[in-house]
């Protein structure tokens, strides 16, 4: 076990993922209706190309992207645009958004036609992929197109289908890749042929030994593709470790992954490829965790829900009394988000929807650093939390940058760690948002 490959770094924390790793994924019924915000992805927002009273079938274009960096939107259901609206997104920010009632069960866009993966040209797939309106399915919502576009200066020699899944709680992508292993694999074949690659990694933690072993079983007679187990630690998943675990290579301060050579795809990710080409499916759907103490036994799901349910909905199907919430988070507890309101919708970024009871969110004081270093010990990106905070706190933005504060990749593990409780991931966050502001201000 000691020889599993890993990064420098880290935690150890419980995962809690015995609450739902058994449950099987489930599909959650049509909602009779949806709210499919603009502002689901990095980038800038879909613009609609849909008005109110409109008839639309499921997976048809509702919204155009604006930019490269952006994605195009697709109705999830069949039925009328009621209107163009608002909505919070999982940020806490409002988004426009497109209100959809079902009229009927679905009937297909048949826009999309199905695709041969090894007899399609590069460019038709790559358009496929973009037109599907796909994005990072891990949390990170970044356009996949534009990964799947480095520019020609960088050299890539590696895919890594990223299976780590370090996130407490989560188990979305563990029961994908036990349920939906071969057309994950026909997914990571598809990027591997958009991107000219002969070698791809799929990478999953120790702690998943059945989906590490019929992966390896599907892929034996699969040329250039490898699967490695990775020790269990984390933030494993986060893109900088999971490449110096897999690739003994680093990635440089303020760099990309891909100055390492690597494209990094989550299994999620993979397999919406998969159903985009093969399928002819756009991204409508998505698999999310449902758990936590204040959901009961019975209601822990990984449910297979459309873009757009309302969250309320799903916590009532899921039997969820939504007084015994202490904390409402989208996604795990380390970079998921807090939610101030159960009135939001199912994002493609939505792998989880964690229930807190009260006693578990129940909130703390910090106290003051009493410089231990544990903050610095355990950093994956080998920061100082604790001085940059310090920065932080007294608005001293040069320093705070000076000290990398813009590498940090807000896993949480410093506030993890601090024996003071000192709320040092929210510090960074507070501070790249200040620093970025100034930067932009500066080059307007
Ligand atoms: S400083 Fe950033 S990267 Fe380092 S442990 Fe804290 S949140 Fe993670
Ligand atoms: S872990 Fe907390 S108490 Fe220790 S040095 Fe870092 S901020 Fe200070």
């Amino acid at each position: 076990m000691s020889d599993l490959k890993t990064f420098k770094g880290g935690v150890h924390p419980h995962d809690y993922k015995e609450l739902s790793r058994e449950k099987r994924i489930e599909d959650y019924p049509l909602p009779s209706s949806v709210v499919i915000l603009m502002s689901q992805q990095l980038g800038s927002p879909s613009k609609p190309i849909v008005k109110a009273g409109q008839e639309v079938k499921t997976g048809e274009p509702i919204a155009e992207s604006t930019g490269f960096v952006s994605i195009p939107q697709h109705s999830s259901i069949t039925g009328k645009v009621k209107k163009i609206t608002e909505a919070f997104t999982p940020l806490g920010t409002i988004s426009q958004a497109i209100e959809i009632e079902r009229t009927q069960d679905d009937i297909w866009f048949d826009g999309f036609q199905q695709l041969d993966i090894e007899k399609t040209e590069i460019d038709v797939l790559k358009k496929r992929v973009q037109e599907c309106g796909l994005v990072g399915m891990g949390g990170a919502t970044f356009p996949m197109h534009v990964k799947l576009s480095p520019p020609k200066d960088f050299k890539i020699d590696t895919l890594i289908i990223n299976g780590v899944e370090c996130e407490p709680y989560l188990t979305a992508d563990y029961r994908l890749m036990l349920e939906k292993t071969e057309s994950i694999i026909k997914g990571a074949r598809i990027l591997m042929r958009i991107l000219d690659l002969t070698k791809c990694i799929i990478a999953i933690e120790n702690n998943k030994p059945d989906a590490i072993a019929i992966m390896k079983e599907k892929t034996a007679s699969s040329q250039g593709i490898e699967v490695i187990a990775l020790k269990v630690k984390y933030p494993q998943g986060a893109e900088k470790q999971l490449i110096e675990a897999c690739t003994d290579r680093q990635v440089p301060s303020g760099g990309l992954p891909m100055a390492a050579g690597c494209i990094v795809q989550n299994v999620g990710t993979t397999y919406a490829a998969y159903q985009a080409v093969v399928e002819g499916k756009p991204l409508i759907e998505r698999i999310c965790t449902i758990t936590g103490a204040a959901v009961p036994e019975n209601g822990r799901k990984n449910l297979n829900v459309r873009i757009g349910t309302s969250v309320k909905e799903i916590l009532d199907y899921c039997k969820v009394d939504t007084n015994n919430i202490g904390k409402l988070i989208s996604g795990g507890p380390m970079m998921g988000l807090a939610q101030k309101t159960i009135d939001t919708y199912i994002t493609k970024g939505s792998s989880g929807l964690l229930c807190l009871s009260r006693k578990e969110a129940e909130s703390w004081e910090p106290e003051p650093c009493i410089r231990c270093a544990r903050c610095v010990d355990h950093c994956p990106i080998h920061l100082m939390p604790c001085l940059i905070a310090a920065f932080v706190e007294k608005k001293m933005w040069e320093e705070a940058q000076k000290y990398n504060i813009l590498d940090c990749i807000k896993c949480g593990t410093c506030s993890y760690v601090c024996p003071a409780k000192r709320r040092l991931v929210q510090a960074m966050k507070l501070g790249e948002f200040e620093i970025r502001a100034l930067m932009r201000k500066k080059k307007a």
